[in-house]
């Protein structure tokens, strides 16, 4: 039997039963399948009155939700009042009524005889603090179907990603058992369960409103589930990609990903995962759904050592930011895309070339001086080299300038020196540290008189688009080229290896922009 399609429910957490009528109204325009009505939210309820307003004109199915204080909500009186409001939902017709597991038998008995066929019972259990092992939790929906519980809801915590993939092993589990399950995990670790449901099975996934409405923590809205992750579309084909890092919540990369994704129907979705323990996270989504990653802060050199193969630029570079499940074994291929995209950049940024026509590297035999030591300083340090330019590092701890300096075979200065540094007219700089970055605009890591001495400077720095160095540089006369440009490239770089299509440069390019 063919899982049928995951419902989208938009929570309504609505003060007042006028907004909770507005509420189900603005779920029904932004597509919502369901509405689920948190009675508990409501400060001034008037059960009979209010509960039969809701029902008789909503414009989508309904949940009718009371959730108490003990189980997470905020109702905190009595719970003989609080069944017979559920009760009352069940007389009037909704179209599921949520209870609690612990209470469940309890409210059976008063509804005994009484439930229509057409209202489904959701019995449901919430655990805030963690996430029980799987025969654990395999016990727990067990023990709530055998109650008759037309869907069984589970909902845990993520103290670690990991922990998610327990409650997908759950949905499936359930899934082959014909048994429907709301399986979700809260908070940022989390987010995956609710964006992933559809492709294990989940009956339902609920997305807020908008920001500020969330009935629980970790939820993303509606319009993010719909729009960015597109779940309408996810099935059990789909494949995963997503960008690890800590944080990466802000990161931009789901937007870039997903629609680029889409605009070549490529039928896969990509995730953030926030991830302490790279290893771990690898060894447990390690299926061939979970199809490749992107790396950023903090986990670029553990990634090095989690790939069964790197790419030896990656290897040299000592820092892996796209990572390949290859399909005929399985093992994880370490790519840095980080390094073409900077450099092809800067390539690009020389005037009257074109990297596509050129035999030569335009770097080679160039005076090539970066700032900074760190990932990206050693990517383009690496990258210049290879192309055959003459390596200057120059960095604000000299002992790590020195260190890479020795590594690629260049020479280091420190800051101090680097102002008076000009043996030549025409060098390239890179600019690989934070500085000028926002909200530190006015700071910029060369003085304007030292940039007359360049052709090209480059800064890794992206907000803002233009940084002060860039600006004083383009006055000195120099071709700039836009830490942007190694941004888009980096991510045009992964996208081909996720897919192995052509990246469309154009879309990519307009998304940044638009995200930036
Ligand atoms: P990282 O590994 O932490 O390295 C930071 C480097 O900047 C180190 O060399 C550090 O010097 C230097 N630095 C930091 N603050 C400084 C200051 N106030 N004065 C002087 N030097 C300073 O970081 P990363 O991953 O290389 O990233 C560096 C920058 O590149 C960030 O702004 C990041 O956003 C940007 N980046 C951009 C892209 C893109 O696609 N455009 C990609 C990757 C990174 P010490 O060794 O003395 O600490």
């Amino acid at each position: 039997m063919a899982p049928s399609k995951t419902l989208f429910c938009v929570p309504s957490v609505a003060k007042t039963p006028d907004e909770m009528a507005g509420d189900m109204a603005a779920a029904a325009l932004i597509g919502a399948d369901v509405v689920e009505l948190r009675l508990d939210c409501l400060s001034s309820f008037q059960p009979r009155s209010d509960l039969e307003r809701l029902l008789t004109n909503r414009p989508l199915p309904a949940i009718v939700t009371y959730r108490p204080k003990w189980e997470g909500g905020e109702y905190d009186g009595d719970d003989e009042t609080r069944l017979e409001v559920l009760l009352l939902a069940v007389q009037l017709g909704a179209d599921y009524v949520d209870v609690e597991f612990k209470v469940a038998e309890k409210f059976l008995n008063l509804i005994s005889g009484k439930k229509p066929e057409n209202v489904k019972l959701i019995i449901s259990s919430h655990n805030y603090e963690m996430t029980p092992s799987v025969e654990e939790l395999g016990n727990l929906a067990a023990s709530i179907q055998s109650l008759d519980a037309d869907i069984v809801k589970i909902v845990t915590t993520a103290n670690d990603i990991s922990d998610v993939s327990r409650m997908f092993q759950l949905i499936v589990h359930s899934q082959e058992k014909q048994v429907p399950i709301i399986g979700l995990v809260m908070k940022e670790r989390g987010i995956i369960s609710r964006v992933l449901c559809p492709k294990f099975g989940g009956y339902l996934t609920f997305g807020a409103l908008n920001k500020g409405k969330e009935s629980a923590p970790g939820q993303i809205t509606g319009s993010e589930l719909l729009n960015v992750y597109r779940i309408r579309e996810i099935g059990p084909d789909t494949k995963v990609f997503g960008i690890i890092g800590k944080p990466v919540g802000h990161s931009k990369s789901p937007n870039l990903h997903n629609e680029a994704f889409r605009s070549v129907g490529f039928n896969a979705v990509y995730v953030p995962y926030l991830v302490d323990d790279l290893s771990s996270f690898l060894n447990t989504y390690s299926s061939p759904d979970f199809a490749g990653f992107s790396c950023t802060i903090p986990h670029k050199e553990a990634a090095v050592t989690c790939c069964d193969e790197v790419d030896p630029i990656a290897k040299a570079i000592g820092a892996v930011n796209t990572i390949i499940r290859r399909p005929s074994d399985g093992k994880l291929i370490g790519y840095n895309t980080d390094y073409v995209g900077a450099i092809s950049a800067i390539e690009d940024g020389i005037a009257g070339y074109r990297v596509k026509d050129a035999a030569v590297s335009p770097l080679a035999g160039r005076l090539f001086v970066v700032i900074g030591a760190g990932g990206a300083g050693k990517a383009l340090a690496y990258g210049a080299k290879a192309k055959g330019a003459k390596v200057i590092i120059a960095n604000r701890t000299y002992e790590r300038a020195k260190e890479l300096a020795n590594l690629i075979g260049g020479h280091a200065l420190t800051l101090a020196e680097l102002e008076n540094y000009h043996p030549e007219e025409g060098m390239i700089l890179a600019n690989t540290t934070s500085i000028g970055m926002h909200p530190n605009v006015n700071d910029t890591p060369l003085s304007k008189q030292a940039l007359k001495h360049y052709a090209v400077v480059f800064d890794a720095v992206y907000t803002p688009k233009v940084t002060r160095l860039l600006r004083e540089a383009g006055e000195s006369g120099a071709n700039v080229v836009s830490g942007l440009e190694m941004f888009i490239r980096q991510a045009m770089g992964q996208f081909e290896l996720f897919t192995g299509l052509t990246a469309p440069e154009s879309l990519m390019r307009d998304i940044v922009m638009r995200s930036t």
